[in-house]
């Protein structure tokens, strides 16, 4: 299994779903693991519930300034920042003539801002000691487009662009950056997906399922890991093969 004592990881948006399947696959591994979600109580309840050394600490990633303090503050308290997942996101369905301007601010301060912060404040403590490794979470809607999702698979776009565009930038630090894509993965975001959906996007599924939130983390885990070393800049799909 892969190995990561000694590593000290952030995952945002690790409350549930692909967030916290991340933070148990991350210190199932001996990872030291901190993750965020906004409501600091609820994310520190979580973060009692996950074998391992977990923490938490409140954190809503649109604020620039609140990722920088919490970001610097794991890096601070731990002595060291080696895997950042910048997971934390939101969903919001809605046909093209239906979208509203409120609807784009809230998918692009939350995607690509939140996104962008976060790998931001990454990058600042990970220079130093010029290695680390950086996950985002792109979507397989950002490359393929989705009928009824344009400003969420817009977003999902640009934050699979952070990863490539921030790794041409970071790599002479020794840090990677890297994106997964995932396909339609089982959590609360996906829960209001109607059945007829749903069978769509099975049928056009050659593993004939839907995703599981552990298996978009295992591939975090690989990327994040030294079994990776040498790959940077990729978006790595987990998606079953799906075809929108
Ligand atoms: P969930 O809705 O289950 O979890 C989202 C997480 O993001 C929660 O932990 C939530 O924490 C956190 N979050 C949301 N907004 C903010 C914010 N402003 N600041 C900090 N944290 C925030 O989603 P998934 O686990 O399904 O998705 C995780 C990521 O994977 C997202 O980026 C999503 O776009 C992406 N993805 C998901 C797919 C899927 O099929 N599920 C497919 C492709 C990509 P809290 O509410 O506690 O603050």
């Amino acid at each position: 299994m892969t190995d990561l004592t000694g590593k000290v990881a952030l995952v945002t948006g690790g409350t549930r779903g692909i967030g916290l399947a991340t933070v148990r696959a991350l210190a199932e591994a001996g990872a030291t693991v901190v993750l965020t979600g906004r409501d600091e109580s609820a994310a520190k309840e979580t973060a009692a519930s996950v074998e391992g050394n977990v923490s938490a600490v409140g954190l809503d990633v649109t604020d620039a300034k609140a990722v920088s303090t919490v970001v610097r503050g794991v890096a601070k308290e731990h002595g060291q920042l080696d895997i950042v997942v910048a997971n934390a996101g939101i969903l919001e369905d809605a046909l093209l003539g239906m979208i509203r301007e409120d609807l784009v601010d809230r998918m692009m301060s939350t995607n690509v801002g939140g996104t962008i912060h976060t790998v931001q404040a990454a990058a600042r403590a990970m220079m130093r000691k010029k290695t680390g490794a950086i996950v985002v979470l792109a979507s397989i809607v950002g490359e393929q487009g989705s009928a009824g999702q344009v400003a969420y698979a817009a977003s999902k776009a640009a934050v699979g662009n952070v990863a490539k565009s921030a790794a041409k930038e970071l790599g002479r630090y020794g840090i990677r950056v890297n994106g997964v894509a995932p396909g339609v993965i089982e959590t609360a975001m996906t829960e209001h997906l109607g059945e007829d959906i749903i069978a769509g996007r099975v049928e056009d599924t050659p593993l004939g399922r839907l995703g599981k939130a552990e298996e978009v983390a295992k591939a975090i885990r690989f990327l994040v890991s030294d079994e990776a070393s040498f790959v940077t800049g990729q978006i790595l799909g987990v998606d079953g093969g799906l075809v929108l």
